[in-house]
């Protein structure tokens, strides 16, 4: 899939967050904050902001952009911020750092023929370089800042391993954990910070923001992407505009797994998971969310038995994101399935079944 749309700056923050940005800058005092939002809304790019601006040696109350603290943070450089990301995040951002750490440790995906795949936790040595950085000294006078991104990355072992600088970070310290969903986080973890709730984009702001960017159709994508205008522009830049992603329904309907070629496991996962839901709304007489009305092929309401079956196996799936699949006969048989629970058909080859869970 090729794309013409640029990649973005994970850290360029997006218009509807510049009021949080300065309201959190000129009034948050606590050394540890929660920023609860969707990553799709922007809330690393927050939390990044924010960091800025705490280390900005300007007295503007917001990032300058201009002085050599700004300059290094977007250098992805500053010796007084540390970003700990998932691996597989690390590697999707060209973000540096950790890429040499030897695999093998608790929660690792077990290295097989090839490379393993990169981590979508983030593990307790990740956290515990955080700690050896926390308590050396500022290299300047704006303190440090230290941003965890998603928290609900971080496995127990990690999470457990920060609670006590979280607690009482070394002097000028301060730490900003992202959350989409804060109820996934250690209690103790939620309860040692502060809670700030990051708005999500108005519908006409962000689809704004995506055709400024070029990209087609914004209100179709908006809808596959329940409103996250970051992760709408990463389905057009991965190459699915709105036309692809319309055409989905029927694809499926007719056991095409080849429109899938070149996605992501967990993006072909996803994007079915979305099908499976606009489709039982619509057994039921509902209307779809994900999807648009039309190209549809007819669910008949004898379908929801079937749908339900593939939604739980989908949802097997999903759980199960860092399990080395053989991911193209994976794909064909979560396809397979899903002609087989839309149309009442069996599939063309019932054995590739058996690559699926339960
Ligand atoms: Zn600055």
């Amino acid at each position: 899939m090729v794309s013409e749309i640029a990649a973005a700056d994970p850290a360029e923050l997006p218009p509807w967050l510049a009021d949080t940005l300065a309201r959190v800058l000129a009034r948050q005092r606590g050394h540890a904050l929660l920023l609860h939002g969707r990553a799709g809304d922007g809330v690393l790019a927050l939390a990044l902001g924010l960091a800025r601006g705490w280390l900005c040696s300007g007295d503007a109350g917001r990032p300058c952009g201009r002085c050599g603290s700004c300059r290094l943070a977007a250098q992805r450089a500053h010796p007084d911020l540390f970003v700990v990301l998932p691996q597989s995040m690390r590697e999707q951002f060209g973000w540096p750092g950790f890429e040499d750490r030897p695999t093998g440790a608790e929660g690792d995906v077990p290295r097989g023929k090839g490379r393993a795949r990169p981590s979508r936790q983030i593990r307790i040595d990740e956290v515990r370089a955080l700690l050896d950085w926390a308590s050396r000294t500022p290299s300047g006078a704006g303190g440090k800042v230290a941003v965890i991104h998603p928290g609900e990355a971080m496995n127990p072992h990690a999470a457990s391993a920060l609670l006590k600088t979280l607690e009482e970070p070394p002097p000028g310290t301060r730490i900003v954990v992202t959350a989409g969903d804060p109820a996934r986080l250690l209690p103790t973890v939620r309860s040692r910070c502060q809670r700030v709730v990051v708005p999500r984009a108005g519908v006409s702001e962000a689809a704004g923001w995506l055709a400024a960017q070029g990209i087609g159709h914004p209100d179709v994508l908006l809808a596959a992407c329940a409103g996250a205008p970051l992760e709408a522009a990463a389905l057009a830049r991965g190459g699915v505009d709105a036309a692809a992603w319309s055409a989905l329904p029927a694809a499926v309907a007719a056991g095409r797994a080849e429109v899938f070629a070149g996605w992501a496991v967990t993006d072909v996962v996803d994007a079915l998971a979305k099908l499976c839901h606009d489709a039982m709304a619509q057994a039921c007489e509902g209307s779809p969310a994900f999807f648009p009305r039309t190209g549809w092929p007819r669910v008949p309401a004898d379908a929801l038995t079937a749908l339900a079956a593939w939604s739980r196996r989908l949802g097997v799936v999903q759980r199960q994101a860092e399990h080395p699949w053989h991911e193209a006969l994976l794909v064909e048989a979560l396809v397979a399935a899903g002609r087989e629970a839309l149309t009442g058909r069996r599939p063309v080859r019932p054995a590739a079944l058996d690559t699926l869970p339960g």
